[in-house]
């Protein structure tokens, strides 16, 4: 579904991915884990083109995203992301920030993307928030608005970039939670995060990072058991 092939990216003369190969099938769950600064959210983003590689080859589906003749927008159209900061539009109720993108890029009617969003927020468990304005919510619920917002879209892959990180340690098991009935459901995601019960419960697989590098590619019970790599286990011994 995803193919990184000797990816590298340079910020300026900065190397921020180093030949990067990594390849995520249908259904999985890719959980990337490393240390700040490591290159996990500009690994993310390379994914939907919101950053540009430098070399290599990156395909999503049989689309090659830096192709100039790919319609970028399309492929997107198929991949929900949801961030650490939820970027909910504040001035727009949650119905109007679910509705928005099905309304105006998929060109559903005002009716059909109601439904849409009502089924979604029923998923998320907050189905009576759709009139409510993203600052009269708590993270955890902004945070599913957010999710079910992506889902609006139909995605076929969901990209998450520490979604709990920003949230109330109150707030983050019901947003793995939904993230958990997502993964169960057999949708594909890629999880950026430092929730290590989760990346062991519902990773299919671990994807250490570290200066750029991918150093360990790992089933998840055989990565907390036994990493291999030195600095995973520095990293490991230092957040567990
Ligand atoms: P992580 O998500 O693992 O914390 P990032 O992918 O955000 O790491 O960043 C990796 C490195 O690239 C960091 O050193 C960061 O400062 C740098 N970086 C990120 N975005 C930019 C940018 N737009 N321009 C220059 N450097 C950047
Ligand atoms: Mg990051």
């Amino acid at each position: 579904m995803i193919s990184f092939k000797n990816v590298n990216k340079y910020f300026g003369d900065f190397h921020v991915l180093k030949n990067i190969n990594l390849t995520i099938n249908r259904g999985e769950v890719v959980v990337i884990i490393g240390p700040s600064g490591s290159g996990k959210s500009t690994l993310l983003r390379c994914i939907n083109k919101l950053e540009t590689i430098s070399d290599g080859s990156l395909t999503v589906g049989d689309k090659e995203i830096h192709d100039k003749k790919t319609d970028i927008n399309k492929v997107r159209q198929h991949i929900g992301m949801v961030f650490q900061h939820f970027n909910l539009y504040p001035h727009k109720t949650v119905l109007e920030n679910i509705t928005l993108a099905p309304i105006n890029v998929l060109r559903k009617s005002k009716e059909e993307a109601k439904k849409t969003a009502e089924f979604y927020l029923e998923k998320v468990g907050i189905p009576n928030k759709a009139s409510s304005y993203p600052s009269q919510l708590s993270g955890g619920q902004q945070q599913r608005v957010a999710i079910a917002r992506a889902l609006a879209m139909k995605p076929e892959i969901l990209l998450f970039d520490e979604p709990t990180s920003a949230l109330d340690p109150e707030m983050v098991g019901e947003v793995l939670d939904v993230m958990k009935a997502l993964a169960k459901e057999g949708m594909t995601m890629v999880v950026v995060t430092h929730e290590m019960g989760f990346a062991k419960e519902v990773g299919d697989r671990i994807i250490f990072i570290d200066e750029g590098r991918i150093l360990e590619e790992a089933d998840p019970v055989e990565f907390f058991q036994n990493p291999q790599d030195e600095r995973a286990k520095l990293f490991l011994s230092r957040i567990l």
